[in-house]
């Protein structure tokens, strides 16, 4: 890998990131390997409104996914032989026809992920949710990022923290993140423009915290770096930390990182259907000659199989340090 000629106090200068890429690897392109994962976003309404959200999710949004797409994207995932659904949005269970995916995935034989913000199980009229999701052996990613309170509600809004861990006590009782049970995993991002610590340290860290403060249980964390898109950019922005947090993501460039990026395996599915190489590029709506940026409907899925990612300066944030993805660190 060259040396990044890059100054690190402005983020100016320095190689892309498809140039740091072509350092580390012979192709010198980030190629799809085999698709295992269809994530899919299947609306953008959400019952919080978070300081970092990416895809700008809020109550007030309105687009959500119809049901022909829907059917679209589980026969999208048969094609791909893929074996995992990861359903996020905004807060995807509150899709009027949210159960009824959940359980044309499950009978399509496929492994359903549902990315929660916890807060929205304790919603009137989602009481039944969380008992709906461990009888259809539905694993959860719930977002909290921080054990401590002040952290939590200072990104997510007042009160996010105590609702998150009530949430999180009733799914323990279903059984969920405790031993024998479904998987429920937590997820760490930064408050600001930094790197997330080790993973396996903050790990011990929340375990220690919650278990001692409430009692409660988790399967693992995953710490995902912010990556500066969405209400995140305009922070930094508005703070005047763009450029610094921008040039300390592509001083940490890791190329060891590369061979596991999440855009290698998997591929996201928009609200109104179109493609894209992940959920970020999905927030950019940044599409890329080839398969992506086509519906679902019109896709051919061998086509997702060979194609090239669009990648930009955003992509330093999952090459950064450990590397982050949707399932946490990478090395
Ligand atoms: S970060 Fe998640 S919980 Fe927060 S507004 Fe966005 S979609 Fe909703
Ligand atoms: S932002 Fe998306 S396309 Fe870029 S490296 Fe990360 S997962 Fe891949």
């Amino acid at each position: 890998m060259s040396v990044l000629k890059l100054d690190r106090e402005t983020g100016k200068g320095g190689p892309d990131f498809d140039q740091c890429v072509a350092c580390g690897e012979s192709t010198g392109l980030v190629s799809a390997a085999r698709l295992h994962t269809v994530q899919v976003n299947i609306g953008l309404r959400c019952n919080l409104t978070c300081h970092h959200c990416h895809v700008n999710s809020s109550p007030r949004r309105k687009e959500e996914m119809d049901w022909r797409t829907m059917e679209a994207v589980l026969r999208l995932a048969g094609a791909l032989d893929a074996t995992t659904l990861d359903i996020t949005g905004g807060a995807p269970e509150m899709h009027p026809r949210f159960r009824e995916f959940v359980i044309a995935a499950r009978e399509a034989g496929l492994g359903v992920i549902v990315r929660t913000n916890l807060t929205i199980l304790l919603e009137p009229g989602h009481e039944e949710t969380p008992g709906f999701l461990r009888d259809h052996g539905v694993e959860l990613i719930a977002s909290l990022p921080c054990y401590l309170e002040e952290n939590v509600d200072k990104q997510r809004g007042d009160g996010v923290y105590g609702d998150s861990i009530e949430a999180i006590r009733r799914l323990n009782a279903l059984g969920y993140g405790v031993e024998g049970g479904l998987p429920l995993h937590l997820v760490y991002n930064p408050g600001g423009p930094s790197l997330p610590p080790p993973q396996a340290g903050l790990e011990a860290d929340y375990r220690k915290a919650l278990f001692e403060r409430f009692g409660i249980r988790f399967t693992g964390l995953y710490t995902i770096t912010n990556v500066p898109i969405g209400r995140f950019r305009a922070d930094l922005r508005r703070a005047h930390t763009l450029d610094t947090y921008l040039g300390r993501l592509k001083a940490t460039f890791n190329p060891g990182t590369v061979g596991r990026l999440m855009c290698r395996h998997q591929i996201s599915v928009a609200w109104d259907g179109i493609l894209y190489d992940c959920d970020f590029n999905l927030a950019l709506r940044l599409p890329a000659p080839g398969a992506q940026g086509r519906s679902v409907h019109e896709v051919d899925p061998a086509a997702l199989l060979q194609r090239t990612i669009a990648t930009g300066d955003h992509c330093f944030a999952c090459t950064a340090g450990a590397g982050s993805s949707c399932g946490g660190s990478l090395v």
